[in-house]
């Protein structure tokens, strides 16, 4: 079907945890709310060690950019401000709440009034929500710069990565909240097409959102499923787009760029519930799954909650986990310990034994093109790797480095087991140096001149 996704790859898809209904957390010792969670600037903690807080009551927030605040998942008392080396290798401020086992709810949660397009986007900021399918993007944002472009809601519910059924249980469990929230966005934005993107391995659940689609639909708003192969990356906003819809989004451009705005389903279902309780965001569904799981499951777990508390509650391990993986195993972030806490992106952890973990020895390029027939962006990434291996920038540029949206189908199906998608990662920091470096240069003469005078 055209540019995008003729190719992409099978992968296993693991998904164990379909038919098991998310068991919820009521109680953790304590959360560990990160600062940074998502693109954007990070929040300031508006809380000190010693002070008492309420489920949902705003702790951290930011007027810079992109920002949105972050609510107290529990209630408790402040323990300690801290800073915390997370997966992406950058230290973050962090609250870490001790809870008082009461899970005391803040006194002025209430649904917000949506009456103009305004009210809406500055609702959607208040309640904390970021793409809950991993990108973290904050939704206010997304939606403010969607307005008015957007013709069609994509509700993305592809869920291409194996292991991960968060949002399959989403579509089953809270399928009259995906369609508030899908009546809310079209009332806000103006939008009168939505469709429902699922892959074909979720028959349940396509059979239960079409269903709820014929009785949501009217004549001003029409909402569909649209059935997907279950290839990987099916999910990938711009293969979704183009699975679904044919456009072809620019590079560079946003998704509005050809009239579409793409939301997770997750998020879509959240602003359903917000819309109702005025809830905030503080809490999510994580697939807990890998080889060293004696039982995998769904969780619905507080935000902050850390993967030690969490992983003993799900039960035993069968081993020490010798990988520990945030999110999906293809696009997710491995951490080194159970440590970490979960963010409002992460919507698995996975943990896999010695076995599953081992690391293949690479060996050389055999020129064989599977990576090439494999990349749903058409990019050569052996042409990409060695690009980056020689350092050239002027290489990378010319094969389209920036295009890689990082979705390692070409490691995969790499006989060679060659780093490619690592690779070209790194690749990309390099022209994004080189970019920096040029405008610094460009700049130069200009401050020089302006100095002189
Ligand atoms: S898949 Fe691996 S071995 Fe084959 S061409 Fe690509 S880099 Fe080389
Ligand atoms: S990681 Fe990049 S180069 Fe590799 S298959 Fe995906 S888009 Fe193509």
């Amino acid at each position: 079907m055209g540019i995008f996704f003729q190719k992409g790859i099978h992968v296993r898809h693991n998904k164990r945890t379909s038919a098991l209904q998310p068991v919820r957390i009521e109680h953790c010792s304590e959360v560990t709310l990160l600062m940074k969670q998502h693109i954007g600037a990070p929040c300031r903690p508006l809380v000190v060690p010693g002070d008492l807080v309420k489920v949902g009551q705003v702790i951290g927030d930011t007027d810079e950019g992109l920002a949105v605040p972050l609510h107290a998942s529990i209630s408790g008392r402040v323990a300690r401000l801290e800073i915390l080396r997370v997966v992406t290798g950058e230290d973050v401020k962090a609250v870490v709440i001790t809870s008082d086992g009461k899970m005391t709810l803040a006194e002025d949660l209430a649904p917000p009034v949506l009456e103009t397009q305004e009210d809406f986007f500055r609702a959607v900021r208040a309640s904390g929500l970021v793409g809950l399918g991993g990108a973290g993007f904050p939704t206010h944002a997304k939606l403010r710069s969607a307005a008015g472009d957007a013709d069609t809601l994509l509700v993305n519910a592809a869920e291409c990565e194996p292991y991960i059924t968060a949002d399959h249980r989403e579509a089953l469990d809270a399928a009259d909240d995906v369609m508030e929230g899908i009546a809310l966005i079209a009332r806000f934005l103006g939008i009168h097409t939505a469709v429902i993107g699922i892959e074909n391995n979720k028959g349940d659940a396509i059979a239960k959102l079409r269903s709820l689609c014929a009785q949501a639909s009217s004549h001003a708003l029409k909402i569909s499923t649209g059935i997907l192969p279950s290839r990987y990356p099916q999910g990938a906003e711009k293969v979704f787009i183009h699975s679904l819809t044919g456009r072809v989004v620019p590079v560079g451009a946003l998704p509005s760029a050809v009239g579409v705005l793409v939301m997770n389903l997750a998020s879509v279902a959240f602003l359903g519930r917000y819309a109702k309780t005025g809830r905030p965001l503080i809490s999510r569904t994580v697939t807990v799954d890998g080889s060293a799981v004696a039982k995998p499951m769904n969780v619905r777990v507080p935000i902050g909650i850390k993967l030690n508390e969490l992983t003993e509650f799900s039960g035993q391990l069968k081993s020490a986990p010798a990988k520990i993986i945030l999110s999906g195993p293809m696009m997710g972030t491995a951490s080194p310990d159970l440590n970490a806490p979960i963010s409002k992106c992460n919507n698995a952890v996975l943990l896999f034994d010695r076995a599953e973990a081992a690391v293949q020895p690479e060996s050389a390029c055999i020129r064989c093109g599977a990576c090439v027939r494999g990349c749903p962006m058409k990019l050569q990434p052996l042409k990409l790797e060695a690009a980056y291996r020689a350092g050239n920038a002027a290489a990378l540029r010319a094969l389209c480095a920036m295009n890689c949206m990082e979705c390692g189908c070409c490691s995969y199906v790499c006989p060679a087991k060659r780093e490619l998608v690592q690779r070209i990662r790194l690749g990309k920091g390099i022209l994004r140096t080189a970019d920096t470096k040029a405008k610094a240069d460009a700049a130069a003469p200009a401050a020089q001149k302006e100095a002189s005078t």
